[in-house]
């Protein structure tokens, strides 16, 4: 038996991950008003790339609150939770070195906070979507904007709900002016670095 060494701790290493999918696992966390862009500009900028041949995980309201956090509500203890989870989510795909885009309004300090906690510093990107209010309520894409000045919807971020601008953003995007490529360019040029295998 003295001579039988596990194994299990030493192989399957975030490091062999990496090495073998030639990159390094982040999380992008797209924070911002209700139809600011987040999921638009992750779309495209997983699009752009897969195209250059990295591996990435969108999380966003659909796949997640539609499954693993199917059981929560919108109660401020349930959005901490959500926030919670998947950025425990982000952090498991991370050591699997895959590239996370995590779509989530996360409208406060404190929830950002978690997820970088959680996450860890060294591996979180924060990208602020500012596109301002009155761009979003007029985009107003899932109708919500709408039903929330009519008060059918009691918490919502911007209308009724505070959204507290993050003053740690690695990122900042504008995308009143500019089109969805645009935006995804200036993230991948922003985030390159941190992404490229063995460029650390
Ligand atoms: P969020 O995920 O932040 O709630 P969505 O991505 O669902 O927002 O919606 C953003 C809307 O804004 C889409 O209808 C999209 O077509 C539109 N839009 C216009 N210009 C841009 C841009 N430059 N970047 C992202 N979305 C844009």
């Amino acid at each position: 038996m003295n001579n039988i060494h596990p194994i299990f701790d030493k192989i399957a290493t975030r490091e062999q991950k990496e090495e073998q999918l030639r990159q390094r696992g982040v999380t992008l966390w797209f924070t911002g008003l209700s139809g600011s862009g987040k999921s638009t500009i992750a779309i495209a900028l997983e699009q752009l790339l897969t195209k250059k041949g990295y591996l990435c995980q969108i999380l966003d309201g659909d796949n997640i609150r539609s499954g693993i956090n199917s059981d929560l509500g919108f109660s401020s203890a349930d959005r901490t939770e959500n926030i919670r989870r998947i950025a425990h989510i982000s952090r498991l795909y991370n050591h699997t070195g895959i590239i996370t885009l995590a779509c989530f309004v996360s409208p406060t300090e404190e929830l950002r906070r978690l997820a970088r906690a959680i996450v860890g510093s060294v591996d979180f990107v924060l990208i602020y979507i500012s596109t301002p209010l009155t761009e979003c309520s007029r985009r107003d894409v899932k109708g919500l904007y709408a039903k929330a000045l009519r008060g059918e919807i009691a918490d919502f971020t911007g209308v009724s709900a505070p959204f507290e601008v993050p003053a740690d953003a690695d990122i900042t995007i504008d995308t009143t002016l500019r089109s969805v490529e645009c935006c995804a360019e200036e993230i991948f040029s922003q985030i390159i670095k941190r992404i490229e295998y063995g460029k650390l």
